[in-house]
């Protein structure tokens, strides 16, 4: 993530800012340039006033780019689901913002346009519950609002051993699936998946009613980046693809602050080996930052060879190098 001024004052500001503290100029972030720019002229998202959206749209009463991509909205008579929906789209924007910056497309060959719909777990009138699955879809990423308060994710997290669980994470992930059918398959690539992943048409339902009642082989760390990837090739591909994300905007973000140097995350010019390169110690010592402080790790996972082959795998693709990549 970039580093942004206050186009009035020059204060710094952060990727979200709607307001500059310093100087009390309003500002917007405009999507097509990705920078901050002073909100006089320009038109605001629609969903500025409601929750807090800084990005500009192309005309008034309109959607930002990031806001028109979710389809549905939880209810927002619901008492806490204003301020969900607010933390969602906020870990969206994130997400949409190194999508936009890595040139990736946005919609499949095929014409499936990446969307996403935020819906709540439903009580009939019997008290049966109709539990929403966070998941992925032909190109529609469905979240669960629950993930949204800090305590039930917190508790899932716990209950599912997982070190790492965050709505961008969340976000990462399930933008994998859509990957997955942009990068491999339309991308002429599933060979080389095979070759790394595992068939990615495995049954799926069996892979996950033996993940739940087998949990993952004890020596998964050599081979997946998380206990999760082990459960089916899709899986892994969306873990690693997550992964890869989390460093591409770690590592951009780090560079912005002097704590990186020599690589460019999102040009794609360097190999994979040169991001892990960098990306290690600096993880290393953001562990140690955060253990200083009496915070759970930074970055609570292990590279093993393997896994990084799988992140190559992902980063030549979405830079491009594959066979076929779609333009944006
Ligand atoms: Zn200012
Ligand atoms: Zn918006
Ligand atoms: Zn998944």
């Amino acid at each position: 993530m970039r580093r942004f001024d206050c186009p009035s004052c020059g204060a710094e500001l952060h990727f979200d800012s709607l307001c500059c503290l310093a100087c009390g100029a309003e500002v917007a972030f405009d999507p097509a340039d990705l920078s901050i720019v002073p909100l006089a002229g320009r038109v605001a998202c629609s969903n500025r006033q409601m929750i807090g959206c800084s990005w500009e749209a192309g005309q008034t009463g309109a959607l930002c780019r990031s806001c028109e991509m979710t389809q549905t909205i939880p209810d927002l008579r619901m008492p806490g689901n204003v301020e969900r929906w607010r933390r969602l789209e906020d870990a969206k924007r994130r997400l949409v913002y190194s999508l936009l910056r890595l040139g990736l497309p946005l919609e499949t060959a095929g014409g499936n346009r990446l969307r996403f719909r935020f819906l709540a777990d439903a009580e009939g009138p019997d008290g049966t519950v109709e539990r929403v699955m966070t998941g992925h879809d032909n190109g529609l990423v469905t979240i669960n609002v629950a993930e949204a308060d800090d305590d039930r994710r917190e508790a899932m997290r716990v209950e599912m051993g997982e070190p790492y669980r965050t709505l961008l994470g969340h976000c990462r992930h399930e933008v994998g699936h859509f990957f997955f059918d942009v990068l491999v398959d339309e991308g002429g690539e599933r060979a080389r998946f095979e070759a790394l992943f595992g068939d990615p048409d495995a049954d799926y339902g069996a892979a996950i009613e033996r993940h739940y009642r087998e949990g993952a082989p004890p020596d998964w760390q050599e081979r997946h980046v998380s206990a999760y990837a082990t459960m089916h090739p899709w899986e892994d591909w969306a873990e690693t693809f997550a992964h890869w994300l989390h460093m591409t905007d770690g590592l951009d973000t780090a560079l912005r602050y002097g704590l990186a140097q020599g690589v460019d995350p999102y040009g794609g010019g360097d190999p994979m080996d040169a991001l892990v390169s960098a990306w290690i110690p600096l993880a290393l010592a953001m562990n140690a930052m955060n253990r200083s402080m009496g915070q759970p790790d930074f970055y609570p996972f292990v590279l093993a060879p393997a896994v990084r082959e799988k992140l190559a795998f992902v980063h030549d693709l979405a830079h491009g190098r594959g066979r076929r990549r779609k333009a944006a």
